[in-house]
Formats: C-alpha cells, structure tokens, sequence
C-alpha cells in the first residue's frame, strides 16, 4: 500500500515538474501557436490549448491500462496523474477561468495564492515575459494577504 501512495505521489509531483518546464519552454517557446488560443479570448468553448490536457490524460490512460493486471507501479502512476488532472481541472478551468460558473472566487487563503498566481500568469497575453508557469507550485508572495 506505501508503494502505491508514493507513485500516486510521484505521478502528481512528476506533472507539476514537467507541466511547469514545457509550459515555460515549449508552450511559451515553439508550441505557442497552440498554447496561444488560451491566453487569447475566444467564442469557443473549446481551446486548441486543451490538446495538451487530451495529451497528459492520454499518457494516464495508457499507464493505467497498462499497469492494471498486477496493479503495478504503471497503474499507481497513471492514477496520480489522473489526480492530478482532475484537480488541475478544477482549480484551472472551473475555478479561475470559469469554463463553468460552478463557484465563485475562493475565499481560503490557500487557493486565493494560486488563483492570484495564475491571474499574473496571464496578465500578458504574448509569449515572452510570462511569469509564474506552474499551477500548484508558485512563488510564497502570492499568499501574502491582499485584495485581489
Ligand atoms: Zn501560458
Ligand atoms: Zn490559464
């Protein structure tokens, strides 16, 4: 069972890591013609952006189907990207770009530090200067308490 929780773990630390670095090197750097579609407004509901989501969920997919016989390492990775997927979704699409009207701006201080992070993520909408490119890991200022 502890080796289930810590590749769950490592499946969500590892998409956080690498969805930082290709977010900064790839999406803003030579796949920003993708990425582009959604740091731009649009009267779809649908982003060519999300191919990346299509993409990372294809991977847990894979993993899990892969790794279902023996509930092996494979299955528990692909479960914590999934997690990680799903949250990613929440606190990204619902939560600060309201894809759906679900909720309302969060009041507990700890997604008030990522939605204001995300929020300066996207103050720019060009593919240099871009700042603060991870969604869960994100610099200690944007915590610090002040009216958003
Ligand atoms: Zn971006
Ligand atoms: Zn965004």
């Amino acid at each position: 069972m502890m080796n289930a929780i810590g590749f769950i773990a490592l499946g969500f630390i590892l998409m956080e890591v690498f969805g930082w670095a290709i977010h900064k090197y790839l999406m803003h750097g030579p796949l920003w013609s993708i990425h582009k579609t959604h740091h731009r407004p649009s009267k779809y509901f649908f982003e060519l952006n999300d191919l990346f989501s299509l993409l990372f969920g294809s991977i847990a997919v894979v993993l899990i189907i892969k790794g279902v016989s023996d509930f092996d390492y494979r299955f528990w990775m692909g479960v914590g990207i999934s997690l990680y997927g799903m949250l990613y979704f929440f606190l990204h699409d619902v939560l600060i770009h309201r894809r759906m009207k679900w909720f309302q701006k969060p009041k507990n201080m700890f997604l008030k530090g990522i939605f204001r992070a995300h929020q300066a993520h996207h103050r720019t909408n060009e593919k240099e200067d871009a700042v603060s490119f991870g969604l869960f890991v994100v610099p200690k200022e944007y915590f610090k308490e002040k009216d958003l």
